[in-house]
C-alpha cells in the first residue's frame, strides 16, 4: 500500500498554474523513485507531442492518447503514480478509471472544472462531468488565476474564478463550441465581479 494512494484532483481556471502543479508533484514522487507514467489527451499540435508543457513553459514527457481504453493499453504493471493532464478533455470511462486506480495507485489528475458557461465541464462523450471526479476525489486542490479586467487602465487583480471566452473581441455567444482548436477566440480569467454570466446559465437556477 502506498502511503499517499488514492485520487488528487487539481482544478481551476485556465492560467492558475494546474499543468505546473501537476507536473511539480509528479517530479516530487520520482525524486523519491515512484514509478511513474504521465498520459495527456491528444487535442491538437499545439505543443511538440511526448511533453507536456504549461503556460510557463515547465515541460516533462508524456504519453498522448485519444481515450481511456488507449490509457489503459498503455499503463504499465509496474507503474505506481499516474499523472493526468487536462482530463476534463478524456470520455466519461476516467471517472471509473480513476476510482479504480486510486485504490492502489496514486492518482494526480489536473482539469478545467468549469467550461466558460461556467457550468462543469463535460467529459467528451457528455455522459458524465467534472463534478463526478470532484465528488469520488480523496483530495482536492483548487488553483485561481488572477482577474485581467481593465477599466480605464485600472487592472482589476482580484482571485480570477471564471474563464470568459471572446470571439471577435466580444463575449462569446452561449452556443459557440466548447472544445475550439485554432480558431479567433480568447479566453480571460475573471473574478465574480467582472464575470459576465449567461442568462442561460442563470434560468437554471430559478426553480
Ligand atoms: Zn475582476
Amino acid at each position: 500500500m502506498l502511503t499517499e494512494s488514492g485520487l488528487t484532483v487539481i482544478t481551476g481556471t485556465m492560467f492558475s498554474g494546474k499543468s505546473t502543479e501537476l507536473i511539480r508533484r509528479i517530479r516530487r514522487l520520482e525524486a523519491a523513485d515512484f514509478r511513474t507514467q504521465l498520459f495527456k489527451p491528444k487535442i491538437d499540435d499545439r505543443y511538440a507531442l511526448d511533453y507536456v508543457i504549461s503556460h510557463d513553459g515547465f515541460q516533462k514527457e508524456a504519453t498522448y492518447i485519444n481515450s481511456v481504453i488507449e490509457m489503459i493499453a498503455n499503463l504499465e504493471e509496474k507503474t505506481q503514480v499516474i499523472g493526468i493532464d487536462e482530463v476534463q478533455f478524456l470520455d466519461s470511462r476516467i471517472v471509473e478509471f480513476c476510482d479504480q486506480q486510486a485504490m492502489n495507485r496514486i492518482v494526480l489528475v489536473a482539469g478545467l472544472a468549469k467550461n466558460f458557461h461556467d457550468m462543469y465541464f463535460p467529459f467528451s462523450d457528455e455522459k458524465l462531468d467534472m463534478s463526478e471526479l470532484l465528488r469520488i476525489a480523496d483530495h482536492t486542490v483548487p488553483l485561481n488565476a488572477i482577474c485581467t479586467y481593465q477599466d480605464n487602465g485600472h487592472r482589476c487583480r482580484m482571485n480570477a474564478t471564471r474563464v470568459q471566452k471572446f470571439s471577435d473581441g466580444e463575449v462569446a455567444p452561449f452556443d459557440s463550441p466548447i472544445v475550439q482548436v485554432g480558431g479567433k477566440e480568447a479566453y480571460e480569467p475573471r473574478c465574480r465581479l467582472h464575470f459576465q454570466q449567461y442568462q442561460e446559465v442563470l434560468d437554471r437556477l430559478k426553480t
